[in-house]
């Protein structure tokens, strides 16, 4: 027979902390803190496979539920001295929900279940307050009636206010016992008239009804959609908590309220909490009733004149004291407590794991493993990676007002403030006089991208987290609020409207990308920390890792950025992105558009200086840190004039025809650019391409290497590489250059020439490929697009459709696809490791940013991943708690 219920109570319980995927979270700590002897009110634990009967048999029950229900109902009969149903020895329970996972407020509570029109009287002179019965009374038939007959809120707040107009009264607590009784009985004929039959009287019709509204409430909307976001299983269900009702609205000598064993938005290491005198747990959370500070000490600090628990009741408060100590220690991480205090005995209701700030949680870490509660290794898995990209950037001061104008998606982490401009050339203007701006705009493209490298910010009226503005926003580093579709722009007017309200340019707005608000005016900011606990952190991230963290970039402010976060080198170095400032897209333009050889390398003469000092000042920044740059990858179309005025130019340049350079261009118009003329293809057609970027690299190399005065030893990375043989034609190429430098320089050269395995040829070849690749580095978003057959430039609309129909969990390009992709990843690696023992294996695609993908690879034995500099850190953390998990 299965077990579908487990009790608690009275210093013993049948469940265990670590039962939390039967009992839920709420049952498994409520059975802990029972055995740990803790005051808890008795009660039991129908099972989240009870959930699961229910639903996959039509949302009825086993014979046998009924059976150990009525036991259950015994057992805190027991333990109370009470009986269910009984008017003599009145036992009334609550009913809540509890998952595996919390999900705060998602689905339903029944409190006082058990009173009707006889028990009320019973409770009315066990209590000797027959106000507080009928209040009691009038709360349940409200919350039933709702959670579980399914009627609406507003029918009860109705009745209630034309009640207290007519009796004369502002407060619900005005109400006397016999108004309270008066305001019942109209409830009930409400209930009565809507849904054509009376109130349940009976306590076990009304247990049973609770039941199920909290297991059917596992499928309302709002848990759904709950889960989606938060990636909680359908499977899992929920348990329901049954437990013996106690009171913290039986007068002055009665509290309730929640707290916290640390402050959860600063991690300070006191008791912080607020409570009421006379209330019930709702009161809290309905805010109705400013709450009252727990200890002294918050009080003073909130300069708050209403006593602390502390002083109003100091046993109980010295009792809560001891057991919030007692529950911290047991779990070894900070508590969120929910308790009651009936006449002035404390009862604890709840212990879980307190939800934090990404600030607090750094410094709770980190005190822990100071204070010996915790090892280091443990602080470090303690950190969600992702959060620390809200330490990174500015952030609003909490404490700081906030006028809110519009809400958008928060697309870029991080808060800025600036003067509002319309148009990217506008802000690079302002820049260049020293002034902040904003950046604001419909919609972003790449032409923007100068205007986007100027503002502190952008904000787009339209776009999603995956439009342009949103992505390069990301990848710069720079916060960004997109589609906050109630803001109106005018670019022709230069007019922002919001709320009635019109702003101008120069008018100044804060945007923050951590919650996609839009504020007027300038708001307190407080800058990131990068020391102190975080810095802490790191240290201890960094003694755990195995896996190197390098970055991806070419930029000297990037490389320079994603050094200060602790890179260990540049894991790719994409050149094109070389090539589109300034003068250098003029040449690059000559160079694709010429027609022979000859004219080919005129114009890579003039690029070589070019990139000669750009791989000069990245080898200089990663001071002897391994440097690995790509050669020219991408499709050449994406450099060509675009508009008539530039083809006028080039062709000027060139000393060519329009007419000529017209034709030249549409030759080039390839169907499907990401699978054609691009990667090692063009060093393959173009070789002196190639021979120019070894060149500059070789040249650099030297030069940084006298400057140092030790040896650098660049990387040089083929890329779209599916044929052994393409790699090995490049190569010769290098080979041959690096031979020409060291003759004419008479300096030996170190350099490794590897590929990017970014194609399933590669991957399935990459025995063969090592034969010649002395490293490779897994770009994994071309081989994601690959892999899937899907264009990454435009999978972002119906990938999201296949989300939401469950067809995939998340976008590939996001986290790497592990059964798929990194099964090619995983047979790259082992084939390569087969041929050439030591082979040095990274990944440079999106995904090395990603903590999840980066758990793979450290499964995988990669050497390192590299990312985008801001999330240099979130890697090493990520890597850190890969390598402390794979070890334990
Ligand atoms: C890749 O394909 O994963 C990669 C890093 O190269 P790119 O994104 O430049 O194509
Ligand atoms: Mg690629």
């Amino acid at each position: 027979m299965s077990k579908w219920v487990y009790t608690f109570g009275d210093g013993a319980a049948e469940g265990r902390a670590g039962d939390r995927n039967l009992l839920g979270g709420k049952g498994a700590n409520l059975a802990e803190m029972c055995s740990l002897g803790l005051p808890v009110p008795p009660g039991f634990t129908i099972t989240t496979e009870m959930c699961n009967w229910y639903y996959a048999n039509g949302r009825r029950y086993p014979q046998e539920f009924e059976t150990q229900l009525d036991a259950a109902l015994d057992h805190i009969g027991k333990a109370t001295g009470r009986r269910f149903g009984d008017p003599a020895k009145l036992l009334l329970v609550s009913v809540r929900s509890g998952a595996r996972a919390s999900m705060p407020g998602m689905m339903d509570t029944v409190l006082n279940l058990g009173l009707n029109d006889e028990t009320v009287e019973a409770l009315a002179s066990d209590s000797g307050d027959a106000r507080f019965a009928y209040d009691s009374y009038r709360r349940f038939i409200q919350m039933y009636s709702n959670v579980v007959l399914g009627l609406d809120h507003e029918v009860f707040e109705e009745i209630l206010e034309d009640a207290k107009a007519r009796l004369g009264h502002e407060l619900d607590t005005d109400l006397s016992a016999v108004e309270w009784q008066e305001v019942i009985d109209l409830y009930k004929a409400r209930i009565q008239e809507e849904l054509e039959k009376p109130f349940p009287q009976d306590p076990r019709e009304q247990l049973w009804g609770a039941i199920g509204a909290v297991f059917s409430s596992w499928m309302n909307q709002r848990a759904i959609t709950y889960r989606r976001l938060h990636d909680i299983p359908e499977s899992w269900g929920t348990a329901v908590n049954v437990q013996a009702m106690v009171f913290g609205n039986m007068g002055d000598t009665s509290a309730t309220g929640v707290a916290f064993t640390r402050n959860p938005s600063t991690g300070e290491n006191s008791l912080y909490g607020e409570f009421l005198v006379n209330a019930q747990g709702e009161d809290v959370v309905a805010g109705i009733r400013t709450p009252q500070n727990i200890t002294e000490a918050a009080r003073i600090a909130a300069g708050s004149d209403r006593p602390s628990l502390e002083k109003l009741m100091p046993e109980a408060f010295r009792s809560f004291v001891e057991i919030s100590q007692r529950l911290e220690n047991h779990y070894r991480d900070m508590q969120d407590l929910e308790f009651t205090i009936e006449r002035g005995k404390l009862w604890m209701l709840q212990t879980r794991s307190g939800k934090r700030t990404a600030r607090a949680a750094l410094k709770i870490a980190v005190d822990m493993a100071n204070e010996g509660l915790i090892t280091r290794e443990e602080a470090v898995c303690r950190i969600d990676p992702a959060s620390l990209d809200q330490l990174l950037h500015p952030t609003i001061d909490p404490k700081a007002a906030r006028d809110v104008i519009g809400v958008g998606l928060p697309a870029s982490p991080g808060a800025a403030t600036g003067e509002i401009v319309f148009s990217s050339d506008e802000a690079e203007e302002m820049k260049s006089v020293g002034r902040k701006v904003i950046l604001v705009r419909v919609e972003t493209s790449p032409e923007d991208i100068h205007g986007m490298h100027a503002a502190q910010g952008i904000l787009t009226t339209r776009g999603g987290m995956t439009s342009h503005a949103a992505v390069v926003a990301r990848g710069m580093g720079k916060p960004c609020v997109s589609g906050v579709g109630s803001l109106r722009v005018d670019h022709r007017n230069g007019t922002l409207t919001a709320l009635g309200q019109t702003f101008r340019k120069g008018d100044i707005i804060t945007i923050d990308g951590g919650s996609g608000q839009v504020l007027k005016g300038a708001v307190p900011m407080l800058q990131p920390e990068l020391s102190g606990d975080f810095a802490a952190i790191m240290e201890w991230a960094d003694a755990a890792r195995r896996m190197k963290v390098r970055t991806n970039a070419e930029t000297p402010a990037d490389a320079r950025m994603a050094h200060s976060f602790g890179a260990e080198g540049i894991g790719l170095c994409r050149t094109e992105h070389m090539f589109f400032d300034g003068d250098r897209i003029v040449s690059m333009r000559e160079m694709i558009l010429a027609d022979t050889e000859k004219d080919r390398r005129a114009a890579l003469a003039k690029l070589l200086p070019m990139q000669r000092s750009d791989f000069l000042e990245l080898f200089e920044i990663m001071a002897g840190l391994p440097v690995t740059i790509r050669l020219l990858d991408p499709p050449l179309h994406e450099f060509l004039p675009k508009t008539e005025e530039e083809l006028v130019e080039v062709a000027a340049g060139m000393g060519v025809s329009s007419d000529k350079l017209r034709q030249r261009t549409e030759a080039l118009h390839e169907f499907n650019p990401m699978l054609g003329h691009r990667g090692c293809r063009l060093a393959v057609s173009y070789p002196e391409i190639a021979e120019m970027q070894a060149r500059a690299i070789f040249e650099a190399a030297v030069e940084a290497g006298r400057r140092a005065g030790k040896l650098v030893v660049p990387e040089i990375m083929v890329p779209l590489v599916g044929l052994k043989k393409e790699l090995d034609y490049v190569k010769a190429r290098i080979d041959a250059v690096a031979k020409s430098v060291m003759d004419e320089t008479g300096v030996a050269i170190e350099y490794l020439t590897g590929t990017m395995i970014e194609l399933p040829r590669a991957a399935i070849r990459a025995n063969f490929i090592a034969e010649t690749a002395e490293f490779f580095s897994f770009g994994t978003n071309d081989l994601t697009q690959t892999t899937f057959g899907i264009s990454r430039d435009d999978a972002a609309s119906f990938l999201e459709i296949y989300r939401q129909k469950g067809i995939i969990d998340q976008d590939p390009f996001v986290s790497l696809d592990i059964e798929g992709v990194g099964e090619l990843v995983r047979l790259g690696a082992e084939k390569g490791r087969a041929t050439r023992p030591g082979i040095k294996l990274g990944i440079c695609g999106e995904h090395g940013g990603d903590p999840a993908s980066i758990r793979f690879c450290e499964e995988v034995g990669l050497d390192y991943v590299s990312c985008s500099p801001f999330r240099v850190p979130i890697a090493r953390l990520a890597a850190a708690q890969s390598a402390i998990r794979k070890a334990g």
